[in-house]
């Protein structure tokens, strides 16, 4: 296994870095400097899943937090990566050799895990903010899983954690998925959606509340990104954890969404940028 050649950490944290929140007795999200990750299961039980790897450098912090939420030498079953951006697969190779778990994805987002197919060139013109201008220092090559990432089974289903179905929403990357519970309406967005406008360093800093489409910078398909929040839409979740922000519950996320839905070419598409084309804000 090996990380992408410029892969390093990246020097930015928000307020609630750190910070665990259980959202459900069985769903727990907890912040790594600036991005989720989400474990998937009860208090102390022995069966549980771990949903996206975090920054780079934050391993041992990952490892901490689930030992503190199940107990001493823990271990999740499998990891599931809504996609293989960098701050969500960030520490996924210090995991893997310390939990010996298998690691599982849509098969759109293979190439890019597998060594074979790096992303497009993050935008720093894109409008936005600072997070966006420093966004020419993120890491957009391909890491090298080898085998032990696998495809996520073709029948919507998740293993190892019973209930969830994948959902796959592209946009963003081409094989990003989100993740979602039909029995309570639970759902595991990915950078589908966000709740917070990922391109301003200030509210990435205060985790300031806001809808707002998938990080511009990282995005160079608007087309299909509205495609697959209408989609998310759809599914009426009752509550949401995003790869970035704060979870969004009950009728916030409702309004939200929809508003989301119905006006992304002015919520969510930038202005400007080299992936956007005029006729993607209407
Ligand atoms: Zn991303």
């Amino acid at each position: 296994m090996t990380y992408g050649t410029d892969y390093k950490p990246i020097p930015a944290i928000s307020a609630t870095s750190g910070q665990g929140l259980e959202i459900l007795p069985d769903l727990y999200s907890y912040n790594v400097r600036i991005v989720n990750i989400c474990l998937v299961g009860h208090r102390y039980a022995d069966n549980f899943v771990l949903v996206d790897a975090g920054m780079p450098g934050s391993a041992d912090e990952i490892i901490a937090a689930t030992e503190e939420r199940f107990g001493a030498n823990s271990c999740p079953k499998a990891i599931f990566l809504t996609h293989g951006h960098f701050d969500h697969v960030g520490s996924i190779m210090e995991l893997v050799k310390h939990w010996k778990v298998p690691v599982y994805a849509y098969p759109l987002e293979l190439p890019f895990l597998t060594g074979k197919q790096s992303y497009p060139d993050p935008d720093p013109t894109v409008e936005g903010g600072m997070i966006a201008k420093m966004s020419s220092f993120f890491p957009n090559e391909p890491i090298n899983l080898g085998k032990h990432v696998q495809p996520l089974p073709s029948n919507g289903t998740v293993p190892e954690m019973e209930g969830f179905c994948w959902v796959h929403t592209p946009g963003h990357t081409p094989g990003h998925v989100s993740y979602f519970r039909d029995e309570d309406g639970a759902l595991i967005a990915g950078d589908a959606f966000v709740t917070v406008k990922q391109e301003s360093l200030y509210a990435v800093l205060t985790q300031e509340k806001e809808i707002s489409g998938p990080p511009r910078y990282f995005t160079p398909d608007w087309k299909s990104a509205w495609e697959s929040v209408k989609k998310l839409e759809a599914l009426k979740p009752s509550l949401a954890i995003t790869g970035h922000g704060l979870p969004m519950i009950g009728e916030e996320l409702s309004k939200n969404l929809k508003t989301l839905a119905d006006d992304f070419g002015r919520i969510a598409v930038p202005d400007y940028g080299k992936y956007v084309g005029q006729h993607h804000k209407h």
